[in-house]
């Protein structure tokens, strides 16, 4: 399990509840978003209607299951929450969408990876409110037609792009989260420790921020890592140096980098003057697999402008050299 991991790990669950802003004016940033949710959601409440289906796209942590909440909160409703993979049959989807009541929220989360049949069955649940329940096989089967509640369906997916047309144009309303800055990060820092009772200086707050790779999630999570630290080796507040040094013990540096990721600019630095190196080799050099490389470490590398993807091969760029404080190839002199 990887501290800097943007996705939800099993053990969390229960402090993630906690820390989960209940409304609008809890959620910290996405300010576009959350001014364009306010009026979604107002201008249904004035008519008394169920707020149009709503999709949420972005980065995994970034606080799409919490804003679907919220929704279901600033509407009063209910809400139920299951995923695209869970939904394997038609028939799942189908016993999910009959057991709804009038208003629900129904998260979808990974909607992108329903199955074909329950997405189809999806279109007409969302535009009509009506699924046809399929009987029987074969030539005797008969489809029965189901009037459904109106509900509100919140999809939630990495990619809106992995949608397929169809199915994103049923949504009225669509949010792409991006990632935080650093100052909404220590809001949220500020704020789950206050939630945590645990004192925290700014500076320290700022320091967490720093390596929390824009993800909210990921500032919670080393929040507590860095509290336990300050538990049992201070008196338990938060400074700028027991942050730093917390930190240091999780081998999670300045910039948010992990072990891993030093690893592959390492050996991409060291080994291979820099690049282009292809992938394959690249894995072998940190003794991953080439999956792991491309798929858990690249991906933060190449957004914070330390390595580029070039058709040639994996290239650092002058941001890496510094960052690992090492000289490129021809400037070790002077
Ligand atoms: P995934 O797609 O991996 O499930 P997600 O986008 O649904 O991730 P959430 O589970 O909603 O992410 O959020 C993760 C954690 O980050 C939550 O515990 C929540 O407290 C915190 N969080 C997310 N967004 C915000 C925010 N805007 N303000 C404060 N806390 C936030």
């Amino acid at each position: 399990e990887r501290l800097v991991d943007a996705g939800a790990d099993g053990d969390d669950q229960a402090v993630e509840a906690a820390l989960r802003p209940k409304n609008l004016g809890e959620f910290v940033g996405q300010e576009r978003v959350r001014e364009q949710l306010d009026l979604v959601l107002r201008a249904a409440r004035q008519r008394g209607a169920t707020a149009d289906h709503v999709l949420l796209s972005g980065a995994p942590g970034l606080g799409k299951t919490t804003l679907s909440m919220i929704i279901a909160a600033e509407m009063a409703a209910p809400i139920r929450i299951t995923s695209g993979p869970a939904i394997q049959h038609a028939g799942d989807l189908a016993a999910i969408l009959s057991s709804l009541t009038e208003g629900e929220v129904l998260f979808l989360d990974e909607i992108h990876r329903m199955s074909r049949p329950a997405e189809e069955m999806l279109y007409m649940a969302m535009e009509d409110f009506r699924v046809d329940v399929i009987v029987g096989k074969g030539p005797g089967a008969t489809a029965i037609p189901l009037e459904l509640p109106p509900f509100t369906l919140v999809g939630a997916t990495t990619r809106a792009g992995l949608l397929p047309p169809p199915l994103r144009d049923r949504f009225g309303f669509t949010a792409h989260m991006e990632f935080y800055g650093p100052a909404e990060l220590e809001r949220v820092l500020h704020r789950s420790a206050r939630l945590l009772e645990v004192e925290i200086e700014p500076a320290g707050a700022a320091e967490i921020a720093g390596r929390s790779r824009g993800t909210p999630r990921i500032a919670n999570r080393l929040l507590r890592r860095v509290r336990d630290y300050a538990q049992v080796k201070a008196d338990g507040v938060i400074t700028r140096e027991i942050a730093e040094s917390a930190l240091g013990v999780y081998e999670v540096d300045g910039r948010g980098l992990d072990r891993l990721d030093r690893a592959v600019l390492g050996a991409l630095l060291k080994l291979f003057g820099g690049g282009p190196v292809g992938l394959s080799t690249l894995a072998v050099a940190v003794g991953e697999e080439r999956e792991t490389v491309e798929e858990v470490a690249e991906p933060f590398l190449v957004r914070e402008g330390l390595l580029a993807r070039t058709p040639r091969g994996r290239v650092a760029t002058p941001a890496a050299w510094e960052h690992l404080g090492l000289r490129p190839p021809g400037q070790d002199t002077g």
